[in-house]
């Protein structure tokens, strides 16, 4: 390869708004034939807005986003956010945290005004053997089912209410991946959601292969394993939490909006997070690679 040609390969790339980060990665980037996709945040717009917020007795269902909330601030999920906004939108005053925890994949815990608060999903109200966890399980899949990510709240222990988002499909996705498919690579959803949200998300975009509920080590798993299939393989996510997956792709590609973690483990950035980008670092690799044949 002809340092030159790759370098012009490059700079057009980054005119566009994706960063190819070196001559190996241009070169890479040729022969990728499956993509695997977060959703949250990459297929997503990734600023979901509150949608619901419920209690099971005692507390209120603004009592129930307080608490969420004043864990959330100390977050940087964009599900976070989401609940933080929400409640400022509520007009609710947040009171501060301590012993703050953050588990990827799962969710979030600390202690507030003297009390242990978790949110998260239900296999971390599991992990932590939350009482009644099973108790706003009908409610949260009928969420689930109209593409919500609802989040359990737990209060000392025992569950205590749910915070439930909507997440819409960022505009220039469902194009994203019918040019991806017209490229003729395989692309694969991995989402740490839930069955079911994940499942209306895939079906919308025609996206055939997904895993929900996976962790952020299997997404890095995921992506070995496709290696050992044979093939080449383009990572892109947004969080800290698909860092590790990014690094072990062929090729990482972090959106612009994203963790810098995720941009740091990147071989490709893109920077208005939009996903033809890939479609056109695929594009400009060919034809690179083409020219200098
Ligand atoms: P994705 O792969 O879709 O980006 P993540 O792996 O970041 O999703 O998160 C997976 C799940 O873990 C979320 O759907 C949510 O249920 C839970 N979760 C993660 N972070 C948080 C958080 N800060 N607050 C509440 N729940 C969280
Ligand atoms: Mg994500």
């Amino acid at each position: 390869a002809t340092p030159m040609s790759i370098m012009v390969g490059v700079g057009r790339g980054a005119a566009e708004g994706v960063l190819i980060k070196d001559a190996e990665v241009l070169e890479r980037l040729e022969s990728v034939n499956a993509i695997v996709v977060d959703k949250t945040g990459t297929l997503t717009a990734g600023k979901p807005k509150l949608t619901e917020f419920e209690a099971l007795e005692k507390l209120s269902p603004s009592g129930v986003l307080r608490m969420a909330a004043a864990v959330e601030q100390n977050s940087e999920h964009p599900l976070a956010r989401s609940i933080v906004d929400g409640a400022e939108e509520q007009g609710i005053d947040l009171p501060s945290v301590t012993k703050f925890d953050s588990i990827p994949g799962g969710g979030v815990s600390g202690e507030v005004e003297g009390r242990q608060v978790l949110i998260g999903n239900a296999s971390l109200l599991e992990e932590r053997k939350i009482e009644n966890a099973g108790a706003l399980n009908d409610r949260v899949a009928e969420l689930q089912t109209q593409g919500r990510t609802a989040m359990f709240v737990a209060l000392d222990g025992k569950l205590a209410g749910l915070v439930a988002v909507a997440d819409p499909i960022k505009d220039s996705t469902p194009e994203a991946i019918r040019q991806l498919h017209d490229l003729g690579l395989k692309v694969i959803m991995l989402t740490g959601d839930n069955q079911r949200t994940a499942a209306s998300v895939a079906k919308q975009l025609g996206i055939d292969d997904f895993t929900a509920e996976v962790r952020p080590e299997q997404k890095q798993q995921r992506v070995t394993q496709l290696k050992e299939e044979g093939y080449i393989v383009a990572m892109a996510g947004d969080g800290v939490n698909d860092a590790p997956a990014l690094a072990a792709a062929d090729v990482g590609v972090a959106m612009g909006a994203g963790s810098d973690v995720a941009i740091e483990s990147a071989g490709v950035t893109l920077v208005k997070g939009d996903l033809r980008g890939i479609v056109r670092s695929v594009q400009l690799s060919r034809r690179t690679m083409q020219n200098i044949r």
